[in-house]
């Protein structure tokens, strides 16, 4: 049976030339970039060739950008870097439906004992503009909002908020994992002070991200050790996944717009689809400015878990919101924040799409989802209307 692959907000393949570009870095260009010997340096340099590569992305300098493990890392990092250089202030400000590796680590600070501000977001997971504003306080050491949701796709005024947080002398960190090679982004003139990345979501290698850390802004490592990446990230470089990151970062922005609108095509075409094939559905966030490539559809009285196992015998692959929350049965935190009542939100999918996705993967779906909700329905104790299903759905 042949994949269909709906689930690229999660992970992504990595593209031949990515692939290709690696490889030698295993068992041919094997150097440590930091040896003295031209083996070595010859290594080195494939590093800064790399860096130039997603600096050229970003529109930044090369002295702007430090490699990672992924998205959390530099997440992580951002956020310790910004509680340590203002080591009197003790108030973080982020939003309601962020990423737990920047949920998560807000909550942990919030219980050594700093005051966290999870700004809330509209019906349609749009920021709340006017309670952030007035969030941000003297005393505000660090905001972290995310540029796109990885649930919904909706995209968060990141550089309206962040000039709003310099009137204040507040350092903004976003998380960009999901934007980065979905929508464009060019940092050149950007207020944003500390941008995350990771490889693994626009076509290159797992285990492998970066921060953007703006000139001027100030940082402090989180791990300490040698004095790789200008000492502001201690561990010996992986050298094959950033030379993927570098390949991924340029193949990216190669034909972007064109990318962009094929795979807003494709979305656009499986959402209306689904919509008029299936009673008593809702795109989550589908008025809001979201990504081109992800559409999170809440099907009524049925379980996300349940619509994903009848997909995955199709060999659909699709989500029921975060990779890192599945497996939990609480209903996702991003659309509670967003008011969906919780039996709704349980019944949520998350597409997202990739270039390598084709109209007959679109097609394949649409046609398969109304028996699979049929089905679901059916044994439903939830579903109110009985037997009238069928005529319902017709
Ligand atoms: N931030 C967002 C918005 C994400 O979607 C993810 C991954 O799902 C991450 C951070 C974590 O990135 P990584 O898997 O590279 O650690």
């Amino acid at each position: 049976m042949e994949t269909i692959y709906f689930d690229n907000n999660a992970t992504t393949q990595v593209s031949q030339e990515v692939l290709e570009a690696m490889l030698p870095f295993h068992n041919v260009l094997y150097g440590n970039p930091s040896s003295i010997h031209s083996f070595g340096s010859r290594v080195a340099e494939k590093v800064e060739e790399a860096r130039e590569r997603v600096a050229a992305f970003l529109g930044v300098s090369t002295r702007e950008i430090l490699f990672s493990s992924g998205g959390t890392e530099s997440d992580n990092a951002a956020i310790r870097s910004a509680l340590e250089v203002s080591p009197e202030k003790h108030h973080i400000v982020t939003s309601a439906v962020e990423h737990p590796a920047i949920r998560s680590l807000c909550r942990y600070f919030s219980k050594r004992g700093y005051r966290v501000t999870e700004v809330p977001v509209n019906g349609e997971g749009e920021l709340d503009l006017d309670y952030y504003e007035k969030s941000l306080t003297s005393d505000t050491a660090v905001v972290s909002l995310m540029w796109a949701n990885n649930e919904t796709g909706v995209l968060f005024p990141v550089e309206k908020a962040a000039l709003l947080a310099h009137e204040k002398g507040i350092p903004f960190h976003t998380d960009a994992v999901q934007a980065a090679g979905k929508i464009p982004i060019d940092l050149k003139n950007s207020p944003v002070d500390m941008v995350s990345l990771s490889g693994h979501k626009l076509h290159g290698p797992k285990g492998v991200g970066l921060l953007y850390v703006r000139k001027g802004t100030r940082f402090k490592p989180t791990a300490l050790g040698g004095h790789q990446e200008r000492g502001r990230r201690a561990g010996t470089e992986n050298t094959p996944a950033i030379v993927g990151l570098g390949k991924a970062c340029e193949l990216a922005s190669q034909e972007m717009d064109k990318k962009i609108s094929r795979i807003k095509h494709l979305r656009d075409r499986l959402e209306k689809g689904i919509l008029a094939k299936v009673p008593n559905t809702r795109v989550n966030g589908g008025k809001a400015p979201r990504l081109p490539n992800t559409t999170s559809i809440s099907f009524e009285y049925v379980e996300g878990e349940g619509i994903l196992l009848l997909l995955d015998e199709f060999g659909v692959c699709a989500s029921s919101g975060s990779a890192c929350t599945s497996g939990s049965l609480e209903p996702s935190h991003v659309l509670l924040a967003m008011g969906v009542p919780a039996e709704t939100a349980q019944g949520a999918v998350r597409f997202s799409l990739s270039a390598y996705n084709r109209e007959e993967e679109i097609d394949f779906v649409i046609e398969k989802i109304p028996g699979i909700i049929q089905k679901l329905r059916h044994m439903s104790p939830l579903w109110p209307y009985g037997g009238q299903y069928a005529s319902r759905a017709a």
